[in-house]
């Protein structure tokens, strides 16, 4: 499917490695996390093995194998286009789930749930429980269990693809009622379907997978949203302002926790943003992210194209 793809281009086969716990390790060593490494002294000799990530022994099971793609850009680019696509040429989301229903067959083996939401000027809020605008607290879960918790946040049972296209939809017109009352809304919001495939038998392997797909709010920089300074009573300016600053910082927040994250410092910044924090499981061990940028060749965007392809260089 189109995700393989996409992580082939990036370096196709990522090869993660666990040390099992429980052993004596003085001979062989890890360096855990992104790009780790494992040191082995064999016959006197020391050699080292770069992975594209190391679990320590220590490591919970938790730490299943999780796929983050991201669609980033400017507004027009064609983010939504290839995160979604048109019926007749569908996008990364569509062509996932069909692969990930396909290979999951109809053993009954797993149980996929699905929750959608979107985050607008740093308010967290569920897409997929209808007549719900209520803003959700993003909290950290149980020390020791890691993770994220959503209060209020519904999550789906997804017994078929067929089901799971009318709740994508379902979530989609949500995110578009709010487009209509609030003009461009919606390429002002980032939105994320997060979709965990677990054992279906209660003593299961618990989580298998997770797989998140991040339609991003553009990256546009506040003077361009014609928002530079909203004169007094200037009621939208204020609103693209503060929407504006919004993104900015989240999208700041999220190129420094890359950054980190492949510079492997000691500190990753996750609690930067509300889109950083609910990514956190996302972004840690065991995660793969793919950023997909979508540029624009128009001679007036130059100025947007170059600050993305920076971003990407960044973190990528
Ligand atoms: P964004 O989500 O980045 O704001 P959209 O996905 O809404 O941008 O794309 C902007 C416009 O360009 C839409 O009308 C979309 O249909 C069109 N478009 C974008 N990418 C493609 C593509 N690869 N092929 C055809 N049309 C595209
Ligand atoms: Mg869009």
């Amino acid at each position: 499917g189109c995700p393989g793809r996409l992580l082939e281009l990036k370096g196709n086969i990522r090869v993660l490695c666990r040390l099992r716990p429980g052993m004596p390790s003085s001979l062989v060593n890890a360096e855990p996390g992104p790009g780790g490494t494992v040191t082995t002294s064999y016959r006197g000799r020391q050699r080292h093995f770069r992975l594209d990530w190391v679990f320590p022994p220590d490591a919970s099971q938790e730490e299943g194998y999780s796929v983050c793609i991201f669609t980033y850009g400017q507004t027009g680019t064609g983010k939504t286009y290839s995160m979604e696509g048109p019926p007749e040429d569908p996008g990364i989301a569509p062509r996932a789930l069909q692969s990930l229903f396909r290979e999951m067959g109809s053993g009954g083996q797993h149980r996929v749930t699905l929750s959608m939401v979107e985050i607008y000027n740093e308010a967290v809020r569920d897409l997929l429980a209808p007549g719900s605008s209520e803003r959700l607290a993003v909290r950290q879960g149980p020390a020791g269990q890691g993770g994220i918790q959503v209060a209020g946040l519904t999550y789906w049972d997804v017994p078929s693809l067929e089901t799971l296209h009318q709740m994508l939809s379902l979530g989609r017109s949500n995110r578009a009622t709010a487009a209509t009352a609030m003009n461009q809304h919606s390429s002002r919001s980032h939105a994320l379907v997060t979709l965990t495939l677990r054992g279906a038998s209660p003593r299961g392997p618990g989580t298998a997978g997770t797989l998140h797909l991040v339609d991003l709010a553009g990256s546009e920089r506040a003077w361009k949203t014609g928002a530079a300074g909203p004169m007094q009573g200037d009621r939208d300016g204020a609103r693209r302002l503060r929407e504006a600053r919004a993104i900015n910082r989240s999208l700041l927040a999220l190129g420094g926790v890359m950054a980190a994250l492949r510079a492997r410092r000691p500190h990753i910044p996750f609690r930067d943003s509300q889109l950083t924090r609910l990514l956190q499981p996302a972004l840690g061990p065991g995660a793969t992210a793919v950023l997909l940028l979508q540029i624009s060749t128009r001679p007036e965007d130059l100025g947007e194209t170059v600050c993305s392809l920076k971003f990407a260089e960044r973190v990528g």
